[in-house]
C-alpha cells in the first residue's frame, strides 16, 4: 500500500499512530542532526521529522526538491506548532523512507508566490498546476460543474452529448474546420456552440436538456478569451422567457449556495438594454455602484423640474460642448477634493488610445457649496451649480465630463465610470449583483456589408409584438445612412443576457420554431433560399415536423468560475488553457504536419512551408 493517509489528514486524534504517506518533497530544511522535509499531495503538506539514524541514510540519498517520496512513520506531536497549516499540531516521526522518483530542479518555485512568469508556467503547465493557489482555482471548477449538474438534473434536465464534427456554417465568429480523410476536399466543423442540436433535441421530445460542453470559435484573441472554451448549455421546451429567467437565476443562486454559501435572496434586477446603454454606456452593467451616465444635452427632470440641460450648456461660448454630438457626465461621490494633479492624471487617463478621448472636463461641487471647473472661464459659478444639479450631483461630488461623438463617447464614459468605480473600492471582488439585461434589437446594421445581421444569432425570434413588423417589411437598406429609421433597427429580440459584476456571464433567447418565420430571418440576413437549405436544410426541415415553442441560454463556464474565484482570467480556471495567440505552448500546438498527413488528407498547402520550421 502506497499511503494509509494524504498530506491533509493528520490531526492530533492521530498521535501515536503509525503511518505511511507519499506525496512530492516541497522543502527540505536541514537542522544540526535531523532535517524536516514538507511532503505535499492535493490534500496539503505534513510535516517530516528525519532523525539523526535517518539522516545518514538521506546523506547518501539526497532529496531534491519535487522528488516523489514514500515515508512510514509514528504520527507525533509538535513542540513548535503551526496554526497556518491544516496539519500544523501533528508531525511524521519517519522510520523509514523510498524514494519512488526523482525529480529534476523545477523551472520555478512550486510556491503560490512562485518566481515563475506566464510563459514558463504555461510551458510547465503540470507543475503549475502542483501549486496551490492554481489547484484551488480546479477545485472551484469542479464545484461549479458539479453544483450545476445538481441543479439541472434535480430539475429534470438530461445532459446529452451533441457531435464535434460538424458542418461549417459560418455565421457570427469563424468556424475551426477539420478536413476528412474519408471524404476528400471536404470539411467538418468544430461547432461555436450545439445550438442547432439542443434545438433539434427540443423538436426530438427531450424537453430540458444541458450538457457541460466546449465551443470553438477562431476568433482574434482579445483580452482573455479562449478559442476553446466551455459553455453551460441549456434548452428547455415549452417555455416563455419568464420561465427560462426563473429557472436559471434558480441555477446561479444554487451555485451561489452551494459554492459560495452565499444565500442571494435579493430579486435579481432587470434592465432593457436601452436602459443599460443608455446609463451605462454597455450592454453588460456593472451595477455594484451607481455613478450612472446622463446625457447633458438632453432633458432632466430635477425635483419636479424638468431643465433643460443642453440650454445650460449650449451656447456659452465653450466650442467642445457647442459643437459636440454629445456631452456626458458621472458625478464621482465624494471626489471633490481632487487635486489638480488627480484631475491631470485623469485626462491622461482618457485621452490613452484605448479611451482615446481629447480632453475632460470636471466639475467640483465643494462641500461648502462653491463651485470649481476647468471651464470656469465659460460658465459662471450660478450656471456651474444648475448643471450640476441637474446631472445630479450633491455637494462634495466631483462631475466628470466627456464630450463628441455620440457612440465613442459613451463607450468612453463607460470605461471611465469602471475605472473610478474601481478607484474608489466599490467593485468588491466579494460583492456579488445579478442583473438581466432583456429586450435588445434582434438586427445589428454591419455598415461593411451594407446588411443585417443577427444580434444574437439567427435562431432568436423576436418578440411576440414585433413578428409582423419583421413579415411585413423587406429587410432591404435602400440608404444606408439612414438605416437607423429602418423598421428592422426597431425589432425587439426575445432574447436575455446574465449580468454578474459587470460581466455578461449568460445569454440566450427564445427561438424560432417556424419554418417561415426561420426562412424570412435568413433572407434578412442577406441569405438566398439555396443557401439557407444548403446551410440550415437539417433544421427548416424539423421544423415541419411539429417542433414546440423552445428557448434556452448558455453560460460561460470559465468565466462564471473565474468571477466566483475572484480573478479576472478565465486562464487561471482552465487546466490546460492557451495562451493569447491561442497557442498551447507546453505542446507547442498548433503545429505544421507531415508531408503524407498532407497527403493522405488531399490537401495542397498553397504556400508551401509556410509556418513549417516550427514542426
Ligand atoms: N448558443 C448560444 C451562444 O453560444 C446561446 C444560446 O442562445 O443558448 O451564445
Amino acid at each position: 500500500m502506497y499511503r494509509t493517509h494524504t498530506c491533509g489528514e493528520l490531526r492530533a486524534a492521530h498521535i501515536g499512530q503509525n503511518v505511511t504517506l507519499a506525496g512530492w518533497v516541497q522543502t527540505v530544511r536541514k537542522f544540526g542532526s535531523i532535517t524536516f522535509i514538507d511532503l505535499r499531495d492535493r490534500y496539503g503538506i505534513t510535516q517530516l521529522l528525519f532523525g539523526e539514524e535517518l539522516n545518514k541514510e538521506l546523506a547518501e540519498n539526497p532529496l531534491g526538491r519535487e522528488f516523489v517520496l514514500q515515508a512510514k512513520g509514528k504520527v507525533n506531536e509538535r513542540t513548535s506548532k503551526n496554526p497556518q497549516l491544516a496539519t500544523g499540531d501533528i508531525e511524521i516521526l519517519v522510520q523509514s523512507f523510498t524514494i519512488l522518483n526523482k525529480a529534476a530542479t523545477p523551472p520555478f518555485t512550486i510556491q503560490d508566490d512562485t518566481d515563475g512568469g506566464d510563459d514558463l508556467r504555461m510551458k510547465y503547465r503540470y507543475l503549475d498546476l502542483r501549486r496551490q493557489a492554481v489547484k484551488k482555482n480546479l477545485e472551484l471548477r469542479y464545484a461549479v460543474n458539479r453544483a450545476a449538474r445538481n441543479y439541472l438534473h434535480e430539475n429534470n434536465f438530461m445532459d446529452l452529448e451533441t457531435p464535434f464534427l460538424i458542418k461549417s456554417t459560418p455565421e457570427g465568429a469563424r468556424d475551426f474546420v477539420v478536413p476528412s480523410r474519408m471524404n476528400p476536399g471536404q470539411f467538418y466543423a468544430l461547432p461555436q456552440s450545439p445550438q442547432t442540436f439542443k434545438q433539434l433535441l427540443m423538436v426530438s421530445g427531450y424537453d430540458r436538456y444541458y450538457q457541460i460542453v466546449k465551443c470553438f470559435r477562431d476568433e482574434d484573441l482579445r483580452a482573455d478569451r479562449q478559442p476553446e472554451f466551455t459553455q453551460i448549455d441549456c434548452e428547455m421546451s415549452f417555455v416563455e422567457q419568464e420561465d427560462i429567467l426563473a429557472m436559471f437565476e434558480g441555477m446561479v443562486k444554487y451555485i451561489f449556495k452551494a459554492v459560495k454559501n452565499i444565500d442571494y435572496t435579493a430579486t435579481v434586477e432587470r434592465m432593457t438594454w436601452e436602459n443599460a446603454m443608455w446609463q451605462f454606456g454597455n450592454d453588460k452593467p456593472d451595477i455594484r455602484f451607481g455613478m450612472k451616465i446622463l446625457n447633458l444635452k438632453s432633458a432632466f427632470t430635477v425635483g419636479g423640474k424638468l431643465l433643460a440641460t443642453g440650454e445650460l450648456i449650449n451656447g456659452a461660448g465653450f466650442g467642445v460642448f457647442d459643437n459636440a454630438e454629445t456631452v456626458l457626465a458621472i458625478s464621482v461621490p465624494g471626489c471633490s477634493e481632487y487635486t489638480r494633479k488627480q484631475t491631470d492624471e485623469l485626462t491622461d487617463w482618457v485621452k490613452r488610445p484605448q479611451i482615446g478621448m481629447q480632453g475632460l472636463v470636471y466639475i467640483k461641487y465643494n462641500a461648502d457649496g462653491s463651485l470649481k471647473s476647468s471651464v470656469d472661464k465659460f460658465y459662471p459659478e450660478d450656471k456651474l451649480r444648475a448643471i450640476a444639479e441637474a446631472a445630479g450631483a450633491q455637494k462634495g461630488d466631483l462631475l466628470l465630463l466627456l464630450a463628441g461623438r455620440e457612440e465613442r463617447t459613451r463607450k468612453a464614459m463607460s470605461e471611465l465610470r469602471l475605472e473610478m468605480g474601481k478607484r474608489l473600492g466599490l467593485r468588491k471582488e466579494d460583492e456579488f449583483k445579478l442583473l438581466w439585461v432583456l429586450d435588445f434589437p434582434l438586427f445589428e446594421y454591419a455598415e461593411d456589408e451594407n446588411r443585417w445581421v443577427a444580434r444574437h444569432h439567427p435562431f432568436t425570434s423576436p418578440k411576440p409584438s414585433d413578428i409582423n413588423v419583421m413579415i411585413d417589411n423587406s429587410p432591404v437598406i435602400e440608404n444606408a445612412e439612414k438605416y437607423l429609421e429602418h423598421p428592422y433597427n426597431h425589432i425587439k429580440a426575445n432574447a436575455y443576457d446574465m449580468v454578474l459584476n459587470g460581466n455578461e456571464i449568460g445569454g440566450g433567447s427564445i427561438r424560432i420554431y417556424q419554418r417561415e418565420l426561420q426562412e424570412k430571418m435568413f433572407a434578412a440576413l442577406g441569405m438566398s433560399p439555396e443557401e439557407a437549405l444548403h446551410k440550415f436544410g437539417f433544421l427548416l426541415g424539423a421544423f415541419e415536423y411539429g417542433a414546440p415553442p423552445h428557448g434556452g441560454i448558455a453560460f460561460g463556464f470559465d468565466r462564471l468560475c473565474a468571477i466566483l474565484g475572484g480573478s479576472e482570467s478565465i486562464r487561471d480556471f482552465i487546466a490546460f488553457p492557451k495562451n493569447n495567440s491561442g497557442r498551447d505552448v507546453m505542446l507547442d500546438a498548433p503545429s505544421t504536419i507531415d508531408d503524407k498527413q498532407l497527403v493522405e488528407l488531399s490537401i495542397r498547402l498553397s504556400v508551401d512551408n509556410v509556418g513549417r520550421e516550427n514542426a
